[in-house]
């Protein structure tokens, strides 16, 4: 998910929704925005679909009115995932003793399932299916006398990942967890503070980047300034490496690095790691393009778009349904003939999950006329799914969760596959010495299996490490 929040603005909600759509390609269900003003106090709006077919229509823009505001775009990864209800759109409110709070999540919370029957059991009303409405139960029940130490409260409570933006009447809250699992940044506008999931969605709206919220931080902004506190224990932060190699826009900074460098790195790394004869590197677009284009310039093999994108389509992953997201790929994805026919073609893309997009476009390259298809990965096999805010699959449906990388491309029927190493995509990341085994550097629980935080609810399930 996405999520924006901004303080001090004149018109708070169109800041909100030019950093949401920003933002959208980090869910594309929904989106809401809640506002305050002192003269009509909270507003919001909640949608399905994209920002900018809700957002920007006038008539909504007025019932936003107000200063402060905070919003959120929605990709399902718990509750009732990939069927978004109005009632799971966020951001949650709550309304407490000492005024009202709104609150947008991003990530996951590992621990939801229990919290959500022990809060019900003591007479909780869940309006929602999403994990994220336990943190707004938890501030109910805490003794704390101020918002924002009733959040504390109920984060400490909470296990998993999150990055979260709130907002009480005066107050404009940023968190993170103790991890860093999730991002965060703060910037500066005119008069005020922005937070944001990624610094992309403060170049939109002219805020100047100040810095990221740091692993375990809260922030408090009000008129006044920004308040640091660190309600939880110091951890190591494990920042999510696949924010890096897909999730976030290629233009964002993250940890003091361009998204895109990283991308392009793991192409060099990829060439050096394997190399393969061939006449074309092309991206599997858009998300294997940085990465197609260090490939090739560490390769000498021309870059060039083998495959063409209908920009009219959104990302694959996010459609819910195996039916949909196997037409997904024709309707968002087209080889150019004239280019492929004859050649032998690299194809470089982010990640193989469930293998349906590889085995699509290699089908589409052969139909094209290619004399050879070899296939160069972004990332490591993805043998686990992600716990903490990215949709992935039941392990079961995961390709690399069952094969190895000759059984994958025998599965695939390609020439060659190679799938960047971990140490190569830590270096790709700045860790100039590769992955510390003893201490990683990021999260990489979907490559690894290694799950800094224990997904409680999941092994309750029957889930196994
Ligand atoms: P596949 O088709 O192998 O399931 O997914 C791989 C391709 O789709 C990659 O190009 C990646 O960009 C995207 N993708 C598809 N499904 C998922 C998913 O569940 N999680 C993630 N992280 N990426 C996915
Ligand atoms: Fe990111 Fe993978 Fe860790 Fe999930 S499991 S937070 S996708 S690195
Ligand atoms: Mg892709």
């Amino acid at each position: 998910c996405g999520i924006f929040g901004v303080i001090g603005a004149a018109d708070a909600a169109s800041f909100v929704a030019l950093g949401l759509h920003a933002l959208q390609h980090r869910g594309q269900e929904a989106g809401g925005i809640v506002v305050h003003d002192p003269e009509h106090g909270f507003n919001s709006a909640r949608r399905l679909g994209y920002v900018r077919d809700n957002f920007t229509s006038p008539d909504l823009m007025e019932t936003l009115p107000g200063p402060l505001g905070i919003g959120h775009v929605r990709y399902s990864t718990t509750g009732n995932k990939g069927h978004t209800a109005i009632r799971d759109v966020q951001p949650f409110f709550g309304e407490f003793a000492m005024g009202g709070a709104a609150l947008a999540h991003n990530g996951n919370i590992t621990n939801a399932e229990a919290l959500r029957k022990e809060l019900i059991e003591r007479g909780a009303i869940f309006q929602s299916s999403s994990d994220s409405e336990c943190i707004i139960h938890l501030m109910a029940r805490s003794l704390q006398r101020n918002i924002p130490d009733r959040m504390e409260d109920a984060l400490r409570r909470v296990e998993g990942a999150f990055s979260v933006v709130a907002m009480t009447g005066t107050q404009l809250i940023g968190v993170r967890d103790a991890l860093g699992v999730r991002p965060l940044v703060l910037g500066k506008v005119a008069d005020g503070y922005a937070l944001s999931s990624e610094t992309c969605a403060l170049d939109i709206i002219g805020a100047e980047f100040v810095r990221e919220i740091e692993p375990g931080e809260m922030v408090v902004i009000t008129e006044k300034g920004v308040e640091s506190r660190f309600p939880f224990r110091r951890q190591n932060s494990r920042f999510c490496i696949f924010e890096h190699v897909y999730f976030s826009r290629p233009d964002s900074i993250i940890g003091g690095r361009s998204v895109y460098e990283t991308r392009r790195q793991i192409g060099v790394e990829l060439a050096r790691e394997a190399p393969v004869e061939a006449d074309l590197v092309c991206p599997v677009p858009d998300s294997g393009t940085p990465a197609a284009i260090g490939y090739s310039q560490e390769s000498g093999i021309p870059y060039a778009m083998g495959i063409i994108r209908n920009q009219y389509m959104g990302r694959t992953f996010i459609e819910p349904t195996e039916q949909i997201r196997n037409m997904g790929v024709r309707l968002k994805l087209n080889v150019n003939r004239a280019l492929i026919a004859g050649k032998r073609v690299i194809l470089v893309d982010d990640s193989v999950v469930r293998g349906t997009t590889s085995r699509k476009i290699k089908e589409m390259i052969l139909d094209a006329g290619a004399a050879e298809v070899h296939f160069r990965i972004a990332s490591p096999p993805t043998a686990w799914p992600c716990f903490y805010g990215v949709d992935t699959p039941q392990r079961e449906k995961l390709l690399a969760a069952t094969m190895s990388e000759e059984e994958m491309r025998d599965h695939l029927a390609v020439n060659s596959l190679k799938f960047i190493s971990l140490d190569g995509l830590y270096r790709a990341a700045g860790a100039a010495e590769g992955r510390n085994d003893a201490c990683p550097q990021y999260c990489d629980a979907c490559f690894s299996g290694e799950y800094p935080v224990e997904p409680s609810d999941m092994i309750e399930r029957g889930f196994e490490l």
